[in-house]
């Protein structure tokens, strides 16, 4: 199998596997209990909290441990937008948005009363920041806005962005989850932001919301005063161990890492063009990750791409993989303005740290005899 949705999520890594195991096993206490058993573990929840405090310049209770990805966006989101003055009811953001995003900000919009800016995508998917700066209003209390995007692979100005919202004194969220570990990723520059743990090589069902201090916010879970009454619930201890020791690995070498990833993506992207001359690459080719590749095969269903590719033993996606079962055209490619015929044809790629060179070549061949295949099936249509 060659696995090219790294996007969706990765493997575990050795380095989580490990610093996972002794608490399936010998360690078991609960952290809250104020025995023995449940120090032991404490101490692992706090360890792991330190080492992503660290890793990202923050400070310990600036990290907020939960569920993973859609739960950070829905705190971030849900509970920035309802904390503090209610006289603040304007939010921004834009369609091109990860659902996790997209339908907390829909939410409050529908049944809470906000009003919301949607800005526009071009059709790069960058964000126009002259857009973002006039739509800011004395209102407005939360721009939420992703570092990187999960389809495309593009990266927005967060720099910018950050100014524009720190000059107006608005709060910025961005959903960080694509970017950690195959980009920058600066904290600092946001007052909230959004990670999980499956998406660097860490165990599902984890991944924590970055909070600046003296923030507050108004929790969306309800139960004990686990994470300073802002996330109730028991901790997954070897989750968190596992998510910590992943995001250390993950970073050691980020750099280089992500600039095999490139040549490999560009590599393939040249193999396709051989094959399909008449491909599109969507998504602003300067900045993207280095490991994702969105293409549009014009006149190939996604869905019939992706089974074809899947009987070939290579593994991509169209859209986002929550929308699995669906055959709606990407929300993100629609909200950049590209036509019902590109959106439709998409094929998503995500390279990851086990990619090899091999493996491209292989998936060139795959998409080469599926090209064979489609060009004899058009043609038996047409006759
Ligand atoms: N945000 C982005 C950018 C994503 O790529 C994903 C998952 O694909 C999510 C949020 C939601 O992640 P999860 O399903 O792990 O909660």
């Amino acid at each position: 199998m060659i696995y090219l949705d790294y996007n969706a999520t990765t493997p575990l890594s050795d380095a989580a596997r490990e610093a996972m195991l002794p608490y399936m096993d010998r360690y078991f206490g609960n952290p809250s209990s104020v025995h023995a058993a449940g120090r032991e573990t404490r101490a692992a929840v706090d360890d792991a909290r330190d080492k992503i405090a660290a890793l990202l310049h923050a400070k310990p209770g600036e990290i907020i441990f939960n569920s993973g990805a859609t739960e950070s966006c829905n705190l971030g989101v849900l509970g920035l937008a309802r904390s503090g003055s209610s006289a603040h009811r304007h939010l921004i953001s834009n369609k091109a948005e990860h659902h996790a995003v997209l339908h907390a900000v829909e939410h409050l919009q529908d049944h809470e009363g906000f009003e919301v800016t949607w800005l526009h995508v071009s059709k790069a998917g960058m964000l126009d920041l002259d857009q973002l700066a006039d739509s800011i209003r004395s209102d407005t209390k939360l721009v939420t806005i992703m570092t990187a995007n999960n389809e495309t692979g593009v990266i927005q100005p967060m720099r910018e962005i950050s100014r524009i919202c720190r000059d107006r004194g608005v709060l910025l969220h961005s959903d960080m989850v694509q970017a950690f570990g195959k980009c920058d990723v600066d904290v600092s520059l946001v007052d909230a932001g959004s990670f999980a743990s499956h998406k660097f090589y860490g165990p599902k069902g984890t991944g924590f919301l970055f909070l600046r201090s003296g923030l507050p916010i108004q929790p969306i879970m309800f139960g004990g005063a686990h994470e300073n009454q802002r996330r109730p619930g028991t901790e997954n201890v070897a989750a968190l161990a596992g998510m910590a020791a992943a995001a250390q690995w993950v970073l050691s070498d980020v750099d280089e890492e992500s600039q095999r990833e490139a040549q490999l993506r560009d590599d393939f992207w040249k193999r396709i063009t051989n094959i399909f001359p008449d491909a599109q690459q969507n998504g602003d080719q300067t900045h993207r990750l280095g490991n994702t590749l969105n293409a549009s095969f014009i006149g190939v269903d996604s869905e019939t791409m992706l089974m074809a590719l899947d009987l070939e033993s290579v593994c991509a996606s169209s859209g986002s993989a929550c929308m699995v079962g669906s055959v709606r055209a990407s929300h993100v490619l629609l909200a950049m303005g590209l036509p019902m015929e590109s959106a439709r044809s998409a094929i998503r790629f995500s390279l990851g740290r086990r990619t090899t060179a091999e493996e491209i070549a292989t998936a060139a061949d795959a998409l080469g005899r599926i090209a064979e295949r489609t060009k004899d099936a058009r043609e038996y249509a047409v006759a």
